[in-house]
């Protein structure tokens, strides 16, 4: 029999018999793994151990000690989930039930489900779980698979279409009476579910388009054991009061109303204060860093998107419109329209590197099912940026850059992570240009404070990058900032400078975001700090609370000084007792009260209290004044004026 080779996590080769499966290889590195073995993974994939290894293929043994364990566990309750549904109810149809980062879910058909009657379907899986039943893997012809679900479930059918056309073979997984069109992998026995919980219940489309049938989908998460599931639910539950679009509301920042369309956010006064700090934060930058800024309109002619290659692969995410028969589309990137701002003139090497900035609006059309609060939208704010330069200028540019994340990164004291993409399989430019950017970006973050992670092979087509994804305080990733080298775009659009040599050469072109959207950049920040927003982004900074109607006046002198030193100031002039305007200032998370009674009128001071809850009193004006243009300017996290 012929051999194979089979690269393994730490580089070396493994040969093989031709044939062999996962397990098989495990078994090869020893009895012991062999017998541990529940999954694998194949470049990357999370298989079924019984999945046969090809030639080259860079495999990984998943056993209980693994951290895909616990995905493999949570598609093992998606299957207790349906088991118990069906034992329920006899009429429903079963559709797909994946694991997720969170836990799994289940999309289902043919029965109404409400939040009420998820206890009755938990209760029926625990006694599943305690049957402690084998999770066992039978295979069919494809015949005899159509034939299970013919004139029943056209769903699995469409699976068994699209997912399985040329498959001999298909895999079930069986428990008990339960089967279920699978392609694994499971964990042996229903009984090494150790802790679950059905969460809600929400709608969804088959295969997540809108045109399809709405589904039910029942979400459930899992784990080994009870004690995870805990700690689970007290982190859900914190993220559930820090939830932007909770707080969006509270707070009135932002909203998404029905009657304006899915995915296009309308910011309030207090929301677009703070985006108006972030712009002219991102602008200070820039200048800073010898950006000049542009301005591009929301659309442009067809023609611009077919040039850049937008139409070719994009234009199921893009807006089309016809205007007196010719067809325009809302742009979906800032980058075809700043490429032609620079192919507006011509350029020697000394012009460059050229820097353009613009806080531009994009549209793209996400499935209504995928939109959720700013975080998927389909009308977005870009701080874009798109350099041009000549390839040696790269490093220099890209060190800037990093500077630029890395005091956002910073000043927000965000958590997150880096990864080089490089060259992928598929890709534009020469073999010479890519080696030059790919080892200038690794000198860059060689160099820099940050650690990072290669992934080799999944840069873009057009040029390697430099991804952020911030962590946020739950520990759920978005992603951020970014910087993607592009070796196409000057292609499509002919750009060149003319070189020392007098000859035309192609320039680099650099796309940029310091926060990524502002969208998405908001959406981490209300989470982030809980709508407790230092003193410079607070949409309310200070809010004056008068005693009574007597001290109005003072109160109004008060804000005048604040307002002079361009600060955002309320006063509180409801016939409220003080108590209960206190109580209102501390909801709005306002981060500075100023009081103000008789006694403060007659001596000239004011009383502070922060939304700490701390005190003091006999404060005198003008030093508070001072001190607050201090921690604004220092953009200070937290009030610290009676620390
Ligand atoms: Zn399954
Ligand atoms: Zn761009």
């Amino acid at each position: 029999m012929s051999e194979i080779a089979v690269i393994l996590p730490d580089g070396t080769e493994l040969a093989v018999p031709e044939g062999s499966t996962l397990q098989d290889v495990a078994y090869e590195i020893g009895p012991g793994l062999g017998d541990d073995t529940v999954a694998g993974k194949i470049e990357g994939e999370l298989v079924d151990k019984v999945t046969p290894v090809a030639d080259g293929d860079r495999i990984e043994i998943v056993t209980d000690q693994s951290d895909e364990y616990l995905d493999v566990l949570r598609h093992s309750a998606a299957h207790v989930f349906a088991q118990a549904l069906q034992r329920l109810y006899d009429d429903a149809q079963l559709t797909i039930g994946p694991w997720t980062d969170e836990g799994f879910y289940y999309d289902i058909t043919g029965v109404d489900l409400d939040e009420d009657d998820l206890q009755d379907i938990e209760d029926e899986m625990q006694e599943i779980v305690e049957e402690d039943y084998d999770i066992e893997r039978t295979t069919y012809s494809r015949d005899e698979a159509v034939a299970k679900y013919e004139g029943d479930n056209p769903y699995k059918l469409d699976i068994l279409d699209r997912e399985a056309a040329d498959a001999d073979e298909i895999s079930f997984y069986e428990q008990a009476e339960f089967e279920d069109l699978c392609r694994g992998p499971h964990v042996e026995s229903t009984g090494q579910i150790g802790a679950f919980e059905l969460l809600n219940i929400s709608s969804s489309y088959w295969r997540g388009d809108e045109e399809n049938d709405t589904l039910t989908r029942v979400h459930g998460t899992a784990f080994e054991k009870e004690s995870q599931l805990e700690e689970f639910l007290d982190m859900r539950e914190e993220a559930k009061e820090r939830d932007h679009r909770k707080l969006g509301q509270e707070l009135d920042l932002f909203s998404i109303p029905t009657v304006t369309g899915p995915g296009l956010p309308l910011y309030h006064p207090n929301g677009k204060a703070i985006l108006r700090e972030l712009e002219q934060y991102g602008e200070s930058m820039n200048d800073e860093y010898g950006y000049d800024y542009v301005e591009t309109p929301h659309l442009f002619r067809t023609e611009l998107w077919k040039q850049s290659g937008h139409y070719d692969n994009y234009v199921d995410d893009m807006f089309l419109l016809d205007v007196n028969d010719e067809e325009y589309g809302l742009k979906p990137m800032n980058c075809p329209g700043h490429a032609t701002i620079f192919n507006e003139k011509s350029w020697s090497y000394r012009d460059l590197p050229v820097r353009y900035a613009e806080n531009g609006k994009v549209y793209r059309k996400e499935q209504r099912g995928e939109l959720s609060g700013l975080s998927r939208v389909w009308a977005f704010t870009i701080d874009d940026g798109h350099l041009f330069c000549t390839p040696d200028q790269i490093e220099r540019e890209v060190d800037d850059i990093m500077d630029m994340i890395y005091e956002v990164l910073e000043t927000f004291d965000l958590d997150y992570e880096v990864q080089l993409a490089t060259r992928p399989e598929k890709s534009v430019g020469s073999d010479e240009i890519w080696e030059k950017a790919e080892s200038q970006l690794e000198s860059v973050l060689e160099n820099s404070k940050m650690d990072y992670d290669l992934e080799a092979g999944d840069g873009a087509f057009y040029g390697p990058k430099i991804d952020f994804a911030f962590s946020d305080a739950l520990g759920r990733k978005w992603d951020g900032p970014t910087v993607q080298l592009d070796f196409n775009m000057p292609e499509r659009f002919d750009l060149t400078y003319t070189g020392a040599d007098n000859e035309d050469h192609r320039p680099v072109m650099i796309h940029r975001a310091l926060y990524g959207s502002f969208e998405r950049f908001f959406m981490v920040l209300i989470e982030h700090f809980n709508g407790k927003f230092p003193l410079w982004l607070a949409p309310e900074q200070v809010r004056i609370l008068p005693i009574s109607d007597d001290e109005l006046g003072y109160a109004h002198r008060l804000k005048n000084d604040l307002e002079d030193n361009d600060f955002r100031v309320d006063i509180e002039d409801r016939s409220w007792t003080l108590g209960r305007k206190i109580r209102e200032a501390q909801t709005d998370r306002v981060p500075y009260m100023v009081i103000v009674g008789g006694d403060e009128v007659e001596d000239g001071t004011i009383s502070v209290r922060d939304r700490k809850e701390r005190e003091g009193n006999d404060v005198d004006p003008e030093a508070f004044v001072d001190h607050l243009v201090d921690e604004r300017a220092d953009k200070r996290e937290e009030p610290d004026f009676l620390d």
